[in-house]
């Protein structure tokens, strides 16, 4: 069984992928064996694990056009249990697709489809748009992290989040639930305060109890190219996404609601 989540929020700067680094690593650490795919041409899940983005020849763009198989384009991290399929500035070429193609949105569920995927979980992350990359990760995911910060219009931007998710749902035909992750979260700002209970009036139990705090340790960590987990396991942003990591355990492994790739293939 292979759960795939998506890392997701049409704004860039909101920790998508802090989130996505630091939720495979501690998955990782929990001995689940875990698979990173870059869908940002930023390539920053390789900067943030260490890699030599520049260095790497092939990934998610080849992987995505059919071109490799994914075993030909999994890069091994120094983290026990983590891989990662790296995103390569030519994914940008992808963002516009011509009008000829067909289905350009299912070519990411049709590569993973191709292969028995060997991970127990597989962590999208996605650019800072609703383009055609970050529809290829909806229509490949099971599930949606939406990493939020506390701002002023975080409510609307959410929204239109939750219709493309919606949206996702009727066209690829797959139950695909979400959950809102606060991040760069200060409690003793009044207007994250303000912001965090009204978000968590209107989408209830889609938001993660735990939010993720402001933590020096996390940007220094990203800069270091280790996750925060393992950079500074003591540090209160450390300690966040492993709660918050918990909580994800427990909501893909709610039964009946894990489903392997497999299942796709009779829709
Ligand atoms: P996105 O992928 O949504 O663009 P990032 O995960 O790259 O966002 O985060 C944007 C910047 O903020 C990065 O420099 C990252 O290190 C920093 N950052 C993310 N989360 C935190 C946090 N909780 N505390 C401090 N800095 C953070
Ligand atoms: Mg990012």
């Amino acid at each position: 069984m292979t759960a795939v989540i998506a890392i997701m929020n049409h704004k860039g700067g909101v920790g998508k992928t802090t989130t996505t680094l630091n939720m495979a690593s501690a998955l990782a650490a929990g001995n689940n064996a875990v698979l990173i795919i870059d869908m940002d041409p930023q390539s920053n899940a390789a900067t943030g694990l260490g890699l030599n983005a520049k260095a790497i020849q092939a990934g998610s763009y080849e992987l995505i056009l059919g071109d490799k198989k994914l075993q030909d384009v999994i890069h091994k991290t120094d983290l026990p249990n983590l891989s990662l399929v790296p995103a390569t500035f030519q994914l940008a070429a992808l963002s516009s697709v011509s009008p000829d193609d067909e289905d350009p949105e299912y070519w990411l569920r049709e590569s993973l489809e191709q292969d028995d995927i060997p991970f127990d979980y597989v962590l999208i992350d996605c650019p800072p748009s609703f383009g055609i990359l970050s529809l290829n990760a909806l229509v490949a995911a099971h599930k949606v992290i939406v990493p939020v910060q506390s701002e002023s219009f975080a409510i609307a931007g959410l929204q239109q989040m939750e219709s493309s998710i919606n949206d996702i749902r009727v066209e690829a035909g797959h139950d695909l639930d979400f959950r809102i992750l606060m991040t760069l979260s200060d409690p003793s700002q009044q207007l994250h305060q303000l912001v965090d209970r009204e978000v968590r009036a209107h989408f209830k139990e889609h938001v993660f109890q735990n939010a993720i705090p402001v933590e020096p340790k996390i940007a220094e960590s990203a800069f270091l190219g280790r996750p925060v987990i393992f950079h500074s396991p003591n540090s209160q942003g450390a300690r966040a996404y492993i709660r918050a990591c918990a909580e994800c355990l427990q909501w893909t492994q709610e039964e009946g609601d894990n489903k392997d790739l497999a299942a796709y293939r009779d829709t």
